[in-house]
C-alpha cells in the first residue's frame, strides 16, 4: 500500500482510497483515538483512523470538553459535568454557590 495515498495529493483529493483501506481495517478504532490524544495531529497530517486532518479537528472540539470559571472564585471547571447530561454548571462548588448567592442578597 502506498503510503502516499494517505495525504491530499490534488487540490479537493478526498483521499478514497485510503478511506476505503481505513473502513475495513481492524484497528480503525484505536487508531483514531491515538491520532485525537496527539499533540502534533492537531498541526495536520493525513488520513488515519478514516478521517482526514479537519475531521479529526471537529471531532477533537465536539469532544473537548467546555470550560469555564466559577463564578465565585475563577476556578476552571467543566460546565458541564460528565454522566450528568443537561445542567449547566457555573460554581466549582456549593461552598462557591452559597457565597455567591449570600453576597448576592446582603450587596
Ligand atoms: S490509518 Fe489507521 S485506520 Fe487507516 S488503515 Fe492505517 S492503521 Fe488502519
Ligand atoms: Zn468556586
Amino acid at each position: 500500500m502506498n503510503p502516499n495515498l494517505f495525504f491530499v495529493s490534488y487540490p479537493g483529493d478526498r483521499c478514497v482510497v485510503a478511506r476505503r483501506k481505513c473502513a475495513e481495517c481492524p484497528v480503525r478504532q484505536e487508531c483514531l483515538e491515538a491520532a485525537l490524544r496527539e499533540p502534533s495531529d492537531r498541526l495536520g497530517g493525513g488520513i488515519r483512523g478514516g478521517m482526514d486532518a479537519d475531521q479529526r479537528a471537529k471531532l477533537r472540539s465536539r469532544l473537548a470538553p467546555e470550560l469555564v470559571e466559577c463564578r465565585e472564585c475563577g476556578e476552571t471547571i467543566q460546565a458541564r459535568e460528565p454522566g450528568k447530561g443537561g445542567t449547566r454548571r457555573v460554581f466549582c462548588s456549593g461552598a462557591c454557590s452559597t457565597r455567591w448567592h449570600y453576597r448576592k442578597r446582603v450587596g
